[in-house]
């Protein structure tokens, strides 16, 4: 088993988008479409099927309940119901393919160190060593190219 624990969204917020259409705690409107990139989507973290896969856009604040400062961003879900990644289950098979950006925080918002991970690389590696460091307390998993949050990771 890992030694973290992978947080992606949680389902109250994805059945919030998905029923009232609107992004939680900025109001505007989400948007609908046919996949035209990969994702993933932040709940199953799995990505999408371009071309077949419908999914939303809304603006998310990761931030949001944990640290008084926030900082939105673009993210998609699935529009139809999908099954949250498991916090236990390790790193999500599908962004193992990613060129990813883990970002360590300490408390506060306070960014510590980064490490940038090509598609196929010991992302693993990355966080092992993020999470070692005492001044960190969480990461966030960015894709690389597009700079959009994907998850958060915590110590298990
Ligand atoms: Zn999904």
């Amino acid at each position: 088993m890992a030694a973290y624990r992978i947080l992606s969204i949680s389902d109250g917020l994805a059945e919030k988008v998905r029923s009232a259409r609107t992004a939680p705690g900025y109001g505007h409107p989400v948007h609908a479409e046919i996949a035209t990139g990969y994702g993933p989507c932040r709940l199953c973290l799995r990505d999408f099927r371009v071309g077949v896969d419908r999914r939303l856009l809304f603006t998310l604040d990761p931030f949001h309940g944990i640290e008084e400062f926030p900082l939105p961003g673009p993210v998609f879900i699935h529009e139809a119901e999908c099954d949250r990644h498991p916090e236990h289950g390790g790193f999500p098979a599908d962004l193992r393919s990613h060129d990813l950006t883990v970002v360590a925080y300490g408390r506060g918002r306070l960014q510590r160190a980064e490490e940038r991970v090509a598609g196929g690389g010991d992302v693993d590696g990355a966080i092992g060593r993020l999470l070692a460091r005492a001044d960190v307390d969480y990461l966030h998993v960015r894709d690389t190219r597009a700079g959009c949050y994907d998850l958060r990771v915590e110590r298990a």
